[in-house]
This record gives structure tokens, sequence and C-alpha cells, in this order.
């Protein structure tokens, strides 16, 4: 079953208190096509400059199909951060769109088909103007930002309405709603449209609001934080592929979801331990495995 990502291809410039790392490959939509690990398999939509580095596109498409990622002339999208002392809290120091400002994503007729549809963090328009191309998906998660919950408020309270599953942190999920409780902004999100809640909570793990059950899943306790940056695409790239992977649908249980979570958790932990994607490129079968049973000796003393 296949899954279409949109989102960002991106060149990230990246500060930590230890190492400053200068266009490095990042964007939403790269950090989901590696995680996912070939699971799916993968369908990048998205638009690069002329200055994107073959061998990042390269990269990208040992992981996935790269046919919906356009090159047209002029600068790649660029994001800029610092993180702070505690490796978690950060602050955008510049967001260049460039191509990213004129993109009308394009799918090619051959992918509208595809069972899942991931829509990563970009602008609502753009979000909605994939998911009109598509033909029936059996599942459609959608993740954004602070920005475009306080910027393009209707448009995304429009395409919510379309959403079965929303990733968002605890910050977002209380901005859109307005509610202190998560519970209470979980079911609030809920009544917008998507009948799961996924909140990210960093190095304290993620919670699932299901139709008719909450799952807390811990996040892995790591030795070494390098750069988080991305880490919240890989849990949707290990959320989505173990979907796809399964087969889960909309209308699946809640239970049917639990795999997918552990997954996500998984595939995320790796990816703070390097810069750029290189924590989830040195992430092999065995390393995963070892995780996985980990993680699940740490949920069931
Ligand atoms: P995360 O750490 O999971 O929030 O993801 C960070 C990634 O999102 C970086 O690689 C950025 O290139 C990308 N990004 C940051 N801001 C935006 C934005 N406004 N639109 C699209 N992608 C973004």
């Amino acid at each position: 079953m296949s899954i279409v990502v949109v989102g960002s291809v991106a060149y990230d410039t990246v500060e930590t208190p230890r190492e400053r790392r200068e266009r490095q490959l990042g964007g939403s939509a790269s950090f989901f096509a590696v995680a996912a690990r070939g699971r799916g398999p993968v369908r990048c939509v998205g638009v690069v400059g002329d200055d994107f580095r073959a061998e990042d596109l390269d990269l990208i498409g040992r992981h996935a199909d790269i046919a919906g990622i356009a090159r047209v002339p002029g600068r790649s999208f660029h994001w800029s951060g610092r993180y702070h002392a505690d490796l978690i809290e950060r602050d955008t120091l510049a967001t260049e769109l460039g191509v990213f400002a004129d993109f009308r994503p394009e799918i090619p007729a051959a992918w509208r088909d595809s069972e899942y549809l991931f829509l990563a963090n970009i602008h609502p328009a753009l979000q909605a103007g994939v998911l009109d191309l598509m033909r029936g998906p059996r599942l459609v998660a959608l993740d954004t930002m602070n920005l475009w919950i306080e910027t393009t408020p209707d448009l995304l309270r429009a395409i919510l309405r379309r959403v079965d599953v929303l990733l968002v942190n605890e910050g977002e999920a209380r901005l859109l709603t307005g509610e202190r409780s998560l519970a209470r902004a979980a079911a609030a999100i809920a009544a917008m449209g998507p009948a799961r809640v996924i909140v990210k909570k960093g190095e304290h793990g993620a919670l699932l609001f299901g139709r008719e059950s909450v799952l807390a899943v811990p996040a892995l306790i790591l030795d070494d934080v390098v750069d988080p940056t991305g880490a919240g695409d890989c849990f949707a790239g290990g959320f989505m592929g173990s979907l796809a992977q399964a087969g889960v649908g909309r209308e699946a249980p809640d239970a049917a979801f639990r795999q997918a979570m552990l997954d996500g958790t998984v595939t995320a932990s790796f990816c703070p331990e390097g810069f750029s994607v290189e924590g989830l490129l040195r992430a092999d079968d065995a390393a995963y495995a070892r995780r996985l049973a980990t993680l699940r000796t740490m949920m069931c003393p």
C-alpha cells in the first residue's frame, strides 16, 4: 500500500550548543521518506531549487519515489534554527521559502489512487490542493505548526474536516483549541474532524487520543542528543509506514493503531542521534528490533 507525502524538501542551518551545520538536508518530506524505511512505499511530492545537490535528491530517492519532486529555477526552502542548552527548546532564526513560495503541488496521475496520504507541515492551502487531487485514500494524516494555526486558521479548520489523524505537539494542541487540558483539547480537535489525535511530547513520548481509548507511549531514553530537528516528521514516517504495511485504515479500531505508535516512537528515537538524517541512516534492522524490544519492556513492567 502506497503513501503519498507532501511537504518541505529543504536545507536547514542548525546551531546546537556544540556545533553548527550549514545547509544540511532537511524538510518534513525528506525526514518522513527516510524514516518510513521502505514501508509503504513512499511517494514524495515537493519542490527544490536549482541549488539542491544531486546527492541529496539521490539519498531521498534511495528511500522513496521522487518523481513528484519538481526541480525549478531558484533557491530551495531554507530553515535555520538555534537550540537552547537543553536541546529541546529552539528559536527559528530564518524561514526562507524560496521556490516554495510559488509551489503548486502536482501529483503524478498514477499516484492519485495511493491508499495513504501524509500532509506534512506546509501551508494548509497546499495541503488542501493535494488532498483534492487524491481519489479516496484509506487514511489521511496531517501535521501542522503554530505559524499556520495563527496565520491561516480558517484554511486549517477547513482541511481538518477531511483528516483522520492529526499530529501536533502539546503547545499546538492548546493553541488550536484554547483548551489547557490535553484531554479537552483532543476532544475539541476530534469535533473539528480528525477522529484520532496524536500529541507529541518530545522526550516524554506521545499520546494517541483514539475513538474509545487513550494510549501513552514513552520515548526511548537516549544517551546522546545531537540534533532533534525532524524527530516529529520521523515519528510520522514510522507511524504511517507501519499503518501502510499492516493495511490499517480509518475504520480500524484503536487497538490497530498501537503498533504504529510504537513504530513511530522507535523511528523517531534515531533522529536526534545525528545531524540531518544521519542518525536514521545509521539505524539498521537489528538496532530497530532492539529498540522496539526495549520500548515494550519500558511499557510493560
Ligand atoms: P520538526 O523538528 O519535526 O519540527 O521538523 C523540522 C523540519 O521542518 C526542518 O527540516 C525544516 O526544514 C522544516 N520546516 C521548518 N519550518 C517549516 C515550514 N514553515 N514549512 C515547512 N517546513 C518547515
